[in-house]
């Protein structure tokens, strides 16, 4: 478990990523765009990724 003192890339606790749609790249949320394609990362996508993480989240919760 990790409260409060987890890696920088620690994705369990928080969302943190959002992946580029057009490369793939993992991004973390903060980017204003892909780091590997330079493609804008825009809210909807960062909500997007967010909205995808509590889901995921549930999931592991519940098992
Ligand atoms: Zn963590
Ligand atoms: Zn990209």
């Amino acid at each position: 478990m990790c409260f409060g003192s987890c890696r920088v890339t620690c994705d369990n606790c928080k969302p943190k990523f959002v992946y580029c749609p057009d490369c793939g790249h993992k991004n973390m949320l903060v980017f204003k765009a892909c780091k590997r394609c330079g493609k804008p990362l825009t809210e909807e996508m960062k909500d997007a990724a967010i909205r995808d993480w509590e889901e995921r989240s549930k999931a592991r919760n519940e098992s």
